[in-house]
């Protein structure tokens, strides 16, 4: 293995990442789907750009329930995205164009089809017995507790060669990991090593705080009633005994001291729930707990107003000890920003003032895939929706597919230098024309605008690690001051 030079966890503030969510980013064998070569052969796109590093979403072993977060091996590829190699190759030609590589780690769940889950459910008393949270039904037969998945419908599922339910906070098939137990624990801390020692630079780490729950199956208790209609039963509860339990600490500086030990590597939490704020201080507070997280501040929000601004970057205090913010506006679960916040008519000049928005954010930001771009929402028909999460609940929640459909590489070509084949969700009616290679011939193309962008921002210590003042916050201007050292900016945008 090559000897790779990873750079001070400090190095990382001011980061642009890059997310690919590998079944849509390139396929390189025609089978519709994205894969890690397709990755490889695209990755000069990413680095032009002048992205410092790539989170990918998962291309562990799966059966692709939740299209990779339920993972039946973790140290193994889903040969649908290649081989282990072809994952070291993807490492090696992102170090070679100066990009670090986040990968994903999920650990709160693994996939009904992991070995362990098999063992676990195979009786009470077998080694991995409480690899997985089992308990017994009530006495009338009904679930342990009122808890309820995130996805819809209870949190518990029978099993009868068990005689127990088990918990899941998302789908049936992503059984929850029992956090409380200490061999759980070391084994997710190996898998860690694993990557580490396989040269990744850090981890994206999946819905952090649903690692551990309430040990004594505490009924959540019931959410206020809500304006909006509650598609799901989730929504009816307040979530703070199914997760965010105070326990999970010690694995947290646990990962760190992994991290650490390798050198220079960074931790970035994804942090969902109404108690995300203090949990994305509490995990990232100090130098031995994770170098970064991220909540859902913009990625659900209906329009990008100077308020959601101020109020996201002043959750963040910014003090010796604190931790430092990671900022996304959409990702693989949250539907594109340019569609929520921008009609038709306004998205190339939105486009371009949000951009510059993001990359004057005091913290990371991560770029997810055809942002630079400006593609659009797809709206998927129902025949073709593939989002577990989105068929459960059709048609009340809006559904992954849109935002995951595939890269739009060339304008001209019949599957747009995304595949040979039929790709796994359509391209949007409107994303040819916004394909890559268009853009690029289009000086005046939101692709170099991004371009310009990230240069400015790196060119600036001030946007870099500054500081960040709130100068005015009005209906539609935003005005705010970053500063380090000599370096000052004064940045209005008219939203
Ligand atoms: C991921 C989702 C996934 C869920 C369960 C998340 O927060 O981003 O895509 O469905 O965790 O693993
Ligand atoms: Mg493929």
């Amino acid at each position: 293995m090559t000897i790779i030079h990873h750079p001070d966890a400090s190095d990382w503030r001011g980061s642009v990442i890059y997310q690919i969510y590998p079944r849509s980013f390139a396929d390189s064998d025609g089978d519709g789907v994205g894969d890690l070569p397709g990755i490889t052969a695209r990755l000069d796109h990413v680095a032009r750009l002048g992205a410092d590093a790539i989170w990918l979403s998962p291309f562990f072993a799966s059966p692709m329930k939740d299209f990779g977060y339920d993972v039946s091996d973790y140290r193994a590829v889903d040969p649908m995205f290649g081989t282990l190699s072809d994952f070291d190759a993807l490492v090696a030609r992102a170090h070679a164009l100066g990009l670090k590589v986040l990968i994903d780690q999920v650990y709160c769940h693994t996939s009904d089809q992991h070995a362990w889950f098999s063992e676990s459910r195979a009786s009470r008393e077998n080694a991995k017995a409480d690899w997985y949270v089992w308990a017994d039904a009530k006495p009338d037969g009904s679930p342990p507790n009122n808890w309820q998945s995130v996805f819809g419908g209870p949190a518990w599922t029978w099993d009868a060669r068990r005689g127990q339910f088990y918990l899941h906070n998302f789908l049936t098939s992503q059984p929850q990991l029992n956090g409380h137990s200490a061999d759980v624990l070391a084994e997710l801390a190996d898998t860690a090593r694993f990557w580490l020692d396989r040269g990744v630079d850090g981890f994206r780490v999946d819905a952090l705080n649903f690692l551990m729950h309430n040990r004594n199956l505490t009924d959540n208790p019931p959410e206020e009633p809500s304006l909006t209609q509650r598609a799901r039963t989730f929504d009816f509860q307040k979530h703070i005994h199914n997760q965010s339990q105070p326990e999970i600490m010690p694995f947290i500086e646990q990962l760190r001291s992994i991290a650490d030990a390798a050198g220079g590597r960074h931790l970035l939490a994804e942090i969902g729930g109404a108690q995300a704020a203090a949990e994305m201080q509490a995990y990232t507070h100090g130098p031995h707990r994770f170098n970064s997280a991220y909540g859902f501040d913009f990625l659900y929000a209906e329009a990008l107003t100077p308020t959601l601004v101020e109020q996201a970057c002043l959750t963040w205090e910014d003090k010796p000890q604190s931790g430092w913010p990671t900022w996304a506006f959409s990702n693989h679960d949250a539907p594109r920003w340019i569609s929520r916040w921008a009609a038709p008519q306004h998205r190339p000049a939105f486009a371009r003032m949000a951009m510059l928005l993001f990359a004057c954010l005091r913290g990371n930001i991560i770029v997810w895939q055809g942002e630079e771009l400006g593609i659009t929402q797809v709206d998927i028909p129902f025949e073709r929706i593939r989002d577990p999460e989105a068929l459960i609940n059709w048609p009340m929640t809006l559904g992954r597919d849109g935002t995951r459909t595939p890269m739009v590489w060339e304008a001209d070509t019949l599957g747009h230098g995304f595949t040979s084949g039929e790709p796994w969700l359509p391209f949007g009616d409107d994303h040819p024309a916004l394909a890559v290679d268009r853009q690029e011939a289009d000086p005046a193309s939101l692709l170099h605008f991004t371009r310009a962008v990230i240069a400015f921002r790196k060119a600036h210590p001030a946007l870099q690690i500054g500081s960040i003042r709130f100068v005015e916050v009005g209906e539609a201007l935003l005005v705010l001051e970053r500063e380090e050292g000599d370096d000052l900016l004064r940045c209005a945008f008219n939203l």
